[in-house]
């Protein structure tokens, strides 16, 4: 038996929906979280995996983005275009940050986005590892990217199987310490750190050999819980089938398919004039302030300033103020 982080929490969410999904291979619809997340996630990888200790401008992970733009499940092309536009600001500021910012110097990950199987005897772990960094303290740290809007409470992110089991495959195939496991949060530019400490690691493997023995003996009952609503399944769950309007394709058959085009084409392109027009005014200010010596500069409603790392940031001001 092999079992994924996806599947094991799928199965601690609901074990019908684990038998939907993963043993009667149940297709789910499409939806702009996972394709959004699959684009963010496949430009990233692009950005590391230059064979040059230099990164690639900016310009060139936008353009990966573009190329590569997974177009699945979004309902309408100005949705898409938001979605778009979203992705390129995260990696904007990713790139600010973590490359052209980042505390000592860019440097190459020791891996990225490492698809793994570790065998924990009783059943096989597999998944994708986003990220393993050298720590200049000494030992690793691995980090997964999430594009979630929202941050979940931190007490959930602790509870979270995905970084106890990842720490542990890191270190069984690399056979390196690992010191630090992190979520990063790329939309709100927020990484929770913690280290995994031994405990973590038994009581991860004994929840994971419950999940795998459960799935042998196939105990597949329904478990409502708050994620039902979104379910893919409702149509066929006896405990919520007729409660809930079931989600659709999000692919009306009703779209002029014309009118979307053009409406894609419009928006991309209106997104895009706003973004170089944003480019050239940080160019200007940052001129402007090195030129005259400044450090912060004003506007009306909001201050331009250098950071700690000379990079330029700014902050909106009250009215008066
Ligand atoms: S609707 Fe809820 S209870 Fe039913 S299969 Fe889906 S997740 Fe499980």
């Amino acid at each position: 038996m092999k079992l994924s982080y996806s599947e094991i929490s799928t199965y601690q969410n609901c074990p019908l929906q684990y038998r939907l999904r993963y043993v009667e291979c149940r297709p789910s619809l499409p939806s702009p979280a996972l394709s959004f997340g699959k684009s963010v996630h496949d430009a990233l990888e692009w950005l590391y995996s230059v064979p040059t200790p230099d990164p690639p401008p900016l310009s060139e992970v936008v353009a990966r983005l573009e190329s590569n733009w997974d177009g699945e499940g979004y309902s309408s092309p100005a949705e898409e275009a938001r979605y778009f536009y979203q992705a390129r600001s995260a990696l904007e500021l990713y790139y600010r940050n973590y490359v052209e910012c980042a505390p000592g110097g860019f440097s190459l990950p020791a891996a990225v986005e490492y698809k793994f199987r570790v065998d924990l005897g009783f059943c096989d772990l597999t998944g994708v590892i986003d990220r393993l960094d050298r720590l200049p303290e000494g030992g690793f740290e691995v980090v997964d990217y999430k594009t979630n809007r929202r941050l979940p409470p931190a007490k959930r992110l602790r509870e979270d199987l995905q970084l106890p089991l990842y720490h542990l495959a890191a270190e069984k195939i690399w056979e390196v310490p690992v010191k630090q496991v992190t979520f990063h949060y790329l939309l709100l530019d927020h990484r929770f750190s913690y280290q995994v400490t031994p405990n973590r690691v038994e009581e991860t493997l004994a929840e994971v050999e419950r999940v795998a023995r459960c799935v042998e003996a196939e105990r597949f009952e329904p478990c409502r819980n708050n994620l039902c609503p979104w379910c893919d399944y409702l149509e066929e769950c006896p405990l919520m089938a007729g409660k809930v309007q079931p989600r659709t394709s999000s692919h009306s058959p009703a779209l002029d398919i014309g009118q979307a085009v053009d409406e894609l084409v419009a928006t991309h392109s209106e997104v895009s004039g706003k973004l170089v027009r944003v480019e050239g005014l940080k160019k200007i200010i940052a001129d402007y302030m090195a030129e005259k010596g400044l450090k912060r500069v004003g506007g009306a409603s909001a201050v331009a300033y250098l950071d700690e790392d000379g990079c330029l940031a700014w902050e909106e001001t009250s009215p008066g103020s």
